[in-house]
Parts: C-alpha cells; structure tokens; sequence
C-alpha cells in the first residue's frame, strides 16, 4: 500500500472549504484500491471559519489532519510547514480554491507508480485570470529562468505530486526567503510534467495583490541569483570609464578654448544619471543585505499554534523517525 498525502494550505478559505472537502471525499473514498490517502490543511492564520471547519472536519474523518500556524505567514512558508511534516510515499500540494480539480491526483499518482518523483501540473489556459496577470507572470519567468541558470517551469503553479525523496530534499532547504516553485526546480529528481485546464476560483478572492507579486518577484530573482550584484558592478565599470573619457574630453576643451558659461544641461544630465545609478546599485545592494540580515536572524519559518498528525507519524518506512528529527531540529516550533 502506498500513502500519500494531499497538502493544502488554506489562508480564509470558508467559502471554498465545503466544496473542496466534499470532492476530497469522492476522491479518497473511490480510489481506496492499493493508495492510502491523507489531507493534511495547513491554516496559514486564517481569521475567518476556516480553522473551526478544517477541526470539524478533521474530528468526523481521520484521514484528515491539520495544522495550524500561529499567524499568516504567507503561502511559500505554510507550504513549508506542511513538507516538514509529511512523512508518507508522496506528497501531493493543492490550493484550497479548487483552482486545480482534485480529480486528477490519481492520474498523477499513476505517473508517480511509473517511476517519475516529481509530477507537476502545467497550466494549459487560465481562466478567470486577466491578460495583465498571464503576460506579467510569462516575461517574469523568462526573466528568472535566463538570469539564474536554473530551468523554471513556466505556466506551473504548486499543483505537483512529489516522491518521498523530493519531500526530504524539500525538508532540507530552510531558507527564510522561499521560491518555492524554483526551490522545486533545484532539487532536480526525475520530473515529468503533465497539462491540465486550470479553474476559476470556487469562492472567494485571490490573495495575491499586485504588491504581493512584486515581492514574490524580486524574492525569487535575489534568492536564486546574484547576477544583480554583478550587474551594479559592471554598470559602475562602464560609467566610471565613459566619466574619465568625459572628464579628459573637458579638461582639453576648456584648456584648448577656455572657460564657457554654456554646459548647464549637459551637466546637470550627467549629475542626474550618476544620481540614479548610485539609487540603484544601493538598492539591489540593499535588498541582498536585507536577505543577509533576516538569513542569519535564523528564524524559524513558522510557528505552529496547533496541530493534528495522526496519519504521518507511522506513515511509510522510517516515518516516525524522520518525524522525530525534524520536531528535534527546532524548524518547527510548537507552543
Ligand atoms: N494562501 C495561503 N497563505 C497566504 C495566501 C494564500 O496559504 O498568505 C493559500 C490560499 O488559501 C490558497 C493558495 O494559497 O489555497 C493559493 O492562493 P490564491 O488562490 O490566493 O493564489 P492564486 O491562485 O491567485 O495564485
Ligand atoms: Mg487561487
């Protein structure tokens, strides 16, 4: 028998939840063949009914467990509370919303059977969402994928099914600053990607403004690389050189014709760029520093307030161990 584990963050879900736990339902009760399913809901501080349905939930269904973070901690770090708890044969991560049809598990967990360790799902078109949203996301991972060197897949989102070995791998990257669809790309394993059609949102709204998004963008680009840096650098190269010629250029005209009154605009031109140009290498300095700084805080990257593990402690091999591991390292502390 093989167990898996469906991960689901939920961030004030109440209006999605009764859907999403009544297809989860029709899903683990018709597939029960030779796979073993477990959801585990990762509240991320929700501050609406969704905690007190995940529990009702959870107490009619034992196949249920949760986990509840002691505030919101964003998507990347709840997704990473839940990988840190997960102790099963594969670990499938699903949005609350029913953006991504539940359905399609055990056509992925048969790609799993066949030997693949990493099964993402790639978007063929995306509903409901806006022009601005599916061109901004396209140039912005081209943007990642051509200055960090990593492959990224396009189009993908979180819906995948990972092998137990991806799930430790996953464990072992407790960066504060997380990317996590890029973490997943770096672990590397055997991947195989499949395409599906993604829904619109079952309820309620997407917590993703355009701030949000920025953040996560400029996340992903400084923790994945730091060719920034080295693009100050060369930029502070590159003014520098055409300064001194700029500055050799002037001193032989003024000696040559001497002084003139006119050269405001050029000046101030110049002034004005080299102005910039200083704004701007701090500020990409700033932002690795700032990464530096929360790095070395050594924060952990979630706190639990309250959880529910019945299906994962004696789940798979060597499960309960590695769970005990984990408790010990103080990646996850509870209160
Ligand atoms: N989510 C979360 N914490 C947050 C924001 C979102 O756990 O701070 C969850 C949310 O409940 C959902 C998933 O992450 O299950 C995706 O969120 P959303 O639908 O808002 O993102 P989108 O689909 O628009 O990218
Ligand atoms: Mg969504």
């Amino acid at each position: 028998m093989r167990t898996v584990t469906i991960l689901i963050p939920c961030y004030n879900e109440e209006d999605s939840l009764p859907p999403l736990f009544e297809r989860m339902n029709r899903l683990i009760t018709s597939h029960l063949n030779d796979t073993i399913y477990s959801l585990l809901f990762v509240d991320d501080g929700s501050s609406d009914t969704t905690k007190k349905q995940i529990k009702k939930y959870s107490d009619s269904h034992p196949f249920a467990d949760y986990i509840f973070l002691s505030r919101n901690f964003g998507k990347e770090k709840a997704m990473y509370a839940g990988i840190c708890n997960v102790n099963t044969d594969a670990l499938v991560i699903i949005d609350a919303d029913l953006q991504d049809p539940p359905e399609l598990i055990p056509n992925m967990i048969d790609l799993w059977k066949q030997g693949y360790d990493d099964v993402y799902a790639r978007r063929r078109k995306r509903s409901g969402e806006t022009v601005f949203k599916t061109l901004t996301s396209h140039w912005y991972y081209s943007l990642l994928q051509m200055i960090s060197g990593i492959e990224i897949q396009e189009d993908t989102g979180d819906f995948r099914l990972l092998d137990r070995k991806c799930v430790d791998a996953m464990k072992e990257l407790d960066e504060s600053e997380r990317n996590t669809k890029a973490l997943f790309s770096w672990i590397g394993f055997k991947k195989i990607e499949f395409l599906y059609d993604r829904d619109p949102r079952v309820a309620g709204k997407s917590k993703w403004g355009i701030t949000k998004l920025i953040r996560l963008a400029i996340d992903g680009i400084t923790s994945f690389t730091t060719l920034p840096l080295h693009f100050a650098t060369y930029l502070g190269i590159l003014v520098s050189f055409s300064a001194i010629v700029y500055a050799l250029v002037t001193l032989i005209n003024t000696l040559s014709t001497g002084i003139k009154v006119p050269g405001y605009s050029s000046t101030l031109i110049v002034v004005l760029i080299l102005g910039a140009l200083q704004l701007l290498s701090l500020g990409i300095i700033g932002e690795y520093l700032g990464r530096i700084f929360t790095q070395t805080k050594n924060r952990p990257n979630y706190l639990i307030q309250e959880k529910e593990l019945n299906n994962q402690i004696n789940a798979g091999g060597n499960g309960s161990q590695s769970f005990n591991i984990k408790e010990s390292s103080g990646k996850s502390v509870d209160i």
